[in-house]
């Protein structure tokens, strides 16, 4: 059963004209975050969405709970486009989607103890009495290794590590019972000793209260440990859908080939060093023409600047935007 679907979204977010610009009237410009993506998210499912900084991973993570509204395009819900919700609609269903931000240390007020930063959701929510969010805000404190929770309570963030405070992110996540959780880069600001412990956590937690995740990680080593199905984007689109044992075992779209031989492996011998993307990501504001990936791409011909390549469903679940299919 289909959890969360969108269709067709674009993230559009206007460039600051400077003076001369204003004087010489010249068009606004947009930087295109996200471009019009459409992928579907099962029930129960992890969902990864792999890319490099500035392939609009975050941006589509953000508009999928509604921290952003989309420019364009539809995010179905459980049935209902929630892309145009407002105020109290709005409110009610945050309560179902959360979002955890890359940086704990950001995401938590200092001057807040962390057991009020777990619970503030249930006081802005207008749920239970002080006695009864102080309860269930310390059950959550246990729930998520901080424990015992008397003496988390009322720690300031800087009071705990950079796993700890992970740790009350996801707290502060799960606190209102959500069905749909976007997890932005979840073990990118932790040490490596404590990545697994995290990682193993946000798995716990999707089998006790069935989650469903969206996965957003450059590190594709670890999105493999956790996701059913990766979803690779490339400058606002998504280049390549497929299973994660398919696309890490065969990769069909030459950015996704570029993007898992540069993951690090024991015998450096077998890397294909020629397949990893050359060059930076182009600028979002002017995307090169056809496909965006073309003065990139090792295996570029003729057709690749002058078409836009359709993301092509091959069957399986596997979908490709590359006009060497299809
Ligand atoms: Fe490379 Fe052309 Fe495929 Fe784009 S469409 S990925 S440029 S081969």
């Amino acid at each position: 059963m289909t959890l969360v679907e969108v269709r067709n979204i674009k993230k559009y977010f206007p460039v600051t004209k400077g003076f001369i610009d204003s004087l010489m009237a010249r068009d606004a410009q947009y930087v295109r975050a996200v471009d019009g993506i459409s992928f579907k998210i099962k029930k129960g499912e992890v969902l990864g969405l792999a890319g490099e900084s500035g392939s609009g991973k975050t941006t589509t993570g953000r508009l999928c709970v509604r921290l952003l509204r989309p420019t364009e395009g539809e995010i179905i819900y459980d049935g209902k486009d929630i892309a145009k919700l407002k105020g109290r609609e709005l409110r009610m269903i945050r309560r179902r989607i959360q979002f955890t931000f890359q940086d704990p240390t950001s995401s938590l007020n200092p001057r807040l103890g962390i057991g009020n930063a777990i619970g503030d959701a249930l006081r802005l929510q207008g749920i239970g009495d002080s006695k009864e969010r102080f309860q269930r805000t310390e059950e959550i404190l246990e729930r998520v290794g901080l424990s015992p929770a008397s003496s988390f309570y009322n720690r300031l963030p800087h009071q705990l590590s950079g796993g700890q405070k992970q740790r009350v992110v996801f707290g502060r996540a799960i606190i209102l019972n959500p069905e749909f959780v976007v997890t932005d880069e979840p073990v990118a600001m932790v040490d490596v000793s404590i990545k697994a412990q995290i990682l193993d956590l946000m798995m716990d937690l999707k089998k006790e209260l069935n989650l469903t995740y969206l996965f957003i990680s450059h590190d594709l080593a670890t999105s493999r440990h956790v996701c059913d199905r990766i979803a690779v984007m490339y400058l606002g689109k998504i280049v390549e859908v497929a299973d994660k044992d398919s696309i890490y075992e065969d990769p069909l779209h030459p950015y996704s080939v570029g993007l898992m031989s540069a993951i690090p492996v024991p015998n450096p011998q077998v890397k294909k060093a020629e397949a990893v993307p050359r060059g930076e990501i182009p600028s979002p504001i002017n995307p090169p023409s056809g496909c965006r990936f073309h003065p990139r791409c090792p295996k570029a011909f003729e057709r690749c600047p002058n078409e836009e390549p359709e993301l092509l469903d091959l069957g399986d679940g596997r979908m490709v935007a590359c006009h060497l299919y299809g």
